[in-house]
């Protein structure tokens, strides 16, 4: 038998840790690369070459085809549940449904040092620590097997992540358990921890202390969007994604995992029970319907039976709109397909290995000054995008 890492490359391995936590040896160690993904590292000496943990990777695996999906816009009715949620409060009402059941849910929370991390959530005040986006690669250490100890209790529980991380929840599982339920998110990409870390210290050394708090979506006064904040030495600043050096080239999906970019996941044959992001489309509908915009709304595609039972005993607690998979899925080009891997990917990960952040910033992780955001900002409220385009057609020539 083969050992893991001959046939899983830095480029397929999507770092889910499934192979290290089947491994019945703990021969497995999930290590960070040079450029701080996490990647299984084997001890050979205790290796017995069982095989185990390629028969537990999610890569390794053909994909679940799902022929049968329906696709809904939703908004949590709990107003302080959706304020702290990035969209439209959809996980926070799946995980009420839960955590009401005395069950549990896993998700990314930040910890203390702010690094994101899986963790089980048993009680309702412990909820928010899963609501928001964290922009950067959660790390899943241990979560799996807590989760198998769980299901064999009997005990429900509600898990999410990105595509990759819950088709490793499947594989390391290998079989159906009715009480598990699985949501997965339309995703870009993820960016590594250790670029993370450093931009948080450069951001703190910048506003003279150590951020405390980070969020990279809070609809605060602005509503729904990609407006984010931070708190340092007490004070709450608002972030503009697109004057941040780190946030920017998020967006632009310019630092994600080499395996992020070839995503067997970005399409609409799903590895979860129901899948969640953004619906930013709901302009084209309005009359239709009773949402409040600014609030942020939810896509949710319900993708098997099971993920119906679960979507239909969340009906009071959500204002829902149905749409066709296409109209609702329109405007979410990860539901297709993966990010397209730009060549300035692997310049910035080299030259963080010997650069400060502050160089890297400024050389490679490109982002506007807040005055120039604001002249184009001004541009586009003034000239309606049509005459941009004609003005820009007539100074090419
Ligand atoms: C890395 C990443 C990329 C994304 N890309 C897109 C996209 O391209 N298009 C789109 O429509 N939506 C995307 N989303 C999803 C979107 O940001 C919202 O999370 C989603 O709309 C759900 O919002 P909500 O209001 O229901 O719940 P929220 O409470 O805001 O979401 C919390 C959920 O996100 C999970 N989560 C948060 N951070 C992570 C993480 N680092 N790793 C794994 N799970 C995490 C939590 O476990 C929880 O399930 C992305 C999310 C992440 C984390």
């Amino acid at each position: 038998m083969k050992p893991i890492l001959d046939i899983l490359n830095e480029i397929d391995c999507c770092g889910c840790g499934s192979c290290a936590q089947s491994c019945p040896k703990q021969c497995i160690r999930m290590v960070p690369n040079q450029e701080g993904f996490l990647y299984p590292q084997i001890n050979r000496d205790t290796c017995i070459e069982c095989g185990l943990c390629q028969k537990h990777c999610p890569q390794m695996q053909e994909p679940v085809h799902r022929p049968m999906q329906k696709a809904y816009v939703v908004q949590c009715r709990d107003v302080d549940r959706l304020s702290r949620s990035a969209s439209g409060g959809a996980f926070a009402a799946l995980a009420t449904r839960f955590l009401d059941n005395k069950g549990a849910v896993v998700g990314a929370a930040f910890s203390n040092t702010l690094v994101a991390t899986h963790v089980v959530v048993e009680r309702m005040e412990d909820l928010h620590k899963l609501q928001g986006s964290k922009y950067v690669a959660s790390d899943l250490g241990d979560v799996y097997s807590r989760v198998k100890s769980i299901l064999a209790d009997g005990r429900e529980v509600l898990f999410s992540g990105t595509p990759c991380q819950i088709a490793g929840l499947n594989a390391f599982l290998s079989k159906k358990y009715d009480n598990l339920t699985t949501v997965d998110l339309a995703c870009h990409g993820t960016p590594s921890a250790q670029l993370f870390d450093a931009y948080l210290k450069w951001l703190g050394k910048k506003h003279g202390g150590v951020i405390e708090k980070y969020r990279f979506r809070d609809k605060g006064p602005s509503g729904w969007g990609l407006v984010g904040s931070f708190a340092c030495n007490g004070t709450t600043t608002t972030l503009n994604p697109y004057c941040d050096p780190y946030y920017a080239t998020f967006l632009r999906g310019e630092t994600y995992r080499k395996s992020c970019y070839r995503c067997k996941y970005a399409n609409l044959d799903r590895p979860a029970d129901l899948t969640i992001g953004d619906f930013w489309g709901i302009s084209q509908y309005s009359g239709k319907h009773d949402f409040t915009e600014k609030l942020g709304l939810s896509l949710i595609l319900v993708n098997s039976e099971k993920g119906r039972v679960v979507f239909e005993s969340i009906l009071d607690k959500v204002k829902v709109m149905d749409l066709s998979v296409d109209e609702a899925c329109a405007g979410n080009g990860n539901l297709y397909r993966p990010t397209a891997e730009p060549a300035i990917r692997d310049v910035i990960y080299k030259q963080m290995e010997t650069m400060s952040f502050d160089e890297l910033q400024r050389h490679y992780l490109a982002h506007e000054s807040p005055f120039m955001w604001r002249v184009r900002r001004i541009r586009r409220k003034l000239l309606p995008r049509k005459l941009r385009d004609f003005l820009k057609g007539i100074l090419r020539f």
